[in-house]
C-alpha cells in the first residue's frame, strides 16, 4: 500500500513552471516512459522510479500509445501502477499520451487519421485504465491526411471529454502555425509543442518553433533533453551493458566519438565548478532557454532521477 510523501508540494516554488499562457504548471522536470517501464523493465524499479518522481512533486507522466516493450506495455504497467498505487492521487497527476508512429496493423494503425487517433486514444484509455487523459498529442505531422482532419480530431477528443488538452509533437513549423491558429478559434487553444532539443539538437531553436510557441503562449516541453544518455556520465568510460547503447537500437555505439568525449569532459569541468553533474548541466540548459516550459527525461533507477530533479532544487 502506497501513501504519498507528505512533503511531495513542499518545493512547489522551485518546481512548477506554467504551460505557456495556459492555467496548468507543469514540474520543470517531467518524467517520460518511453523506456524502461515495458514488460522489458522489472516492474518493481518502474514503480519505484514512479513513486520517487511523485513523492518530489513530479506530477506529469508523459507516455505514447507504442512506448514499452512491446508497444503498448509501458501503458499497461502504468494502469497497473495506477491501480496499486496511484488511484487516489488521479487529480493530482498531469498524464499525457501521443498518437502518429504505428500501433497496429493494416491503414488505420499509424499517422493523423481521425479514425486512428481516437482509435488509440481510446486503446490508451484502457490499457491505463483511466477515464480521460489531461493531454493528448498529435505524435507526428501527416502529409497525406488534410490538417484539418487531424486538428478536428483532436478538438473532437477534448470535446468528448477522452482529453483535457492537445498537443503537437514534432510538426515542422509552418503546419504548426497553422495547427495553433485552427486550434485557437476552435476553442480548444495548443497547450504545448513537445519537441527534441539538448546541447546536441538545437533545432527548435534553428527552426523558429521555440520562439513561435513563446510568442504564442504556448507550451514547450523538451523531450530526450540528456540525449537519450549521451550527456550524462554514462558513457565517459565505456558503454555499460544495462545501458540504451548497449542495446544499439534507439541510440547506436557509434554516437560515443571522440569529439563527443572531448564535449563530455569539458562539460564535467564545467558542472564540477558548481558541483553539479553532467546531466544537471544539460538539463540547466534547456531549462535556460526562453519558451521552455519542462525537460521531460528518461530514468532507469531512481539514483538517475534523483540526480536530475536536483537541477531544479
Ligand atoms: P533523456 O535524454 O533524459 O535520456 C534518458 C536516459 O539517459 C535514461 O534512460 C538513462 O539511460 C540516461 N540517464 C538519465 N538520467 C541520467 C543521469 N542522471 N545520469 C546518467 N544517466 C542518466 O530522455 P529520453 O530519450 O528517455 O526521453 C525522455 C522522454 O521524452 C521519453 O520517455 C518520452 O516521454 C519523451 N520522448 C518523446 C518523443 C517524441 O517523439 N515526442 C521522442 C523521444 C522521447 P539508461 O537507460 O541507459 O540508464
Amino acid at each position: 500500500m502506497y501513501t504519498a510523501s507528505q512533503e511531495r508540494y513542499a518545493l512547489s516554488e522551485k518546481i512548477f513552471s506554467r504551460c505557456g499562457k495556459s492555467g496548468v504548471l507543469l514540474p520543470k522536470v517531467s518524467l517520460g516512459f518511453w523506456h524502461n517501464f515495458g514488460d522489458d523493465a522489472p516492474i518493481e524499479r518502474s514503480r519505484a522510479i514512479t513513486r520517487y518522481a511523485f513523492d518530489h512533486g513530479i506530477t506529469h507522466f508523459d507516455f505514447a500509445n507504442n512506448y514499452g516493450v512491446p508497444a503498448g506495455s509501458a501503458e499497461t504497467n502504468f494502469g497497473r501502477l495506477m491501480d496499486e498505487d496511484f488511484r487516489p492521487y488521479r487529480d493530482e497527476l498531469f498524464i499525457s499520451t501521443k498518437a502518429g508512429y504505428l500501433m497496429w496493423d493494416g491503414p488505420y494503425g499509424e499517422w493523423g487519421s481521425r479514425k486512428y487517433l481516437i482509435s488509440s486514444l481510446d486503446q490508451s484509455l484502457r490499457r491505463m485504465r483511466l477515464d480521460y487523459v489531461d493531454l493528448f498529442y498529435s505524435h507526428r505531422y501527416d502529409p497525406n491526411t488534410p490538417i484539418e482532419e487531424t486538428l478536428q480530431a483532436l478538438v473532437d477528443i477534448v470535446r468528448m471529454g477522452k482529453a483535457l488538452y492537445v498537443g503537437i509533437s514534432n510538426w515542422p513549423l509552418e503546419p504548426l502555425k497553422a495547427g495553433a491558429k485552427y486550434l485557437k478559434e476552435h476553442d480548444v487553444p495548443l497547450l504545448i509543442y513537445q519537441g527534441r532539443l539538448n546541447m546536441l539538437n538545437r533545432e527548435p531553436i534553428e527552426q523558429g518553433i521555440l520562439d513561435f510557441c513563446a510568442q504564442e503562449g504556448i507550451g514547450f516541453i523538451a523531450f530526450s533533453p540528456l540525449a537519450q544518455g549521451l550527456l550524462t556520465s554514462r558513457y565517459l568510460d565505456g558503454i555499460p551493458s544495462d545501458s540504451r547503447m548497449a542495446k544499439e537500437h534507439f541510440l547506436k555505439s557509434d554516437r560515443r566519438t571522440p569529439e563527443l568525449l572531448e564535449y563530455l569532459r569539458q562539460l564535467e569541468a564545467q558542472a564540477k565548478k558548481s558541483n553539479r553533474s553532467i546531466a544537471q548541466e544539460a538539463l540547466s540548459w534547456v531549462l535556460d532557454q526562453k519558451g521552455v516550459t519542462s525537460v521531460l527525461v528518461g530514468a532507469s533507477s531512481v539514483e538517475q532521477l534523483a540526480n536530475n530533479i536536483q537541477t531544479i532544487l
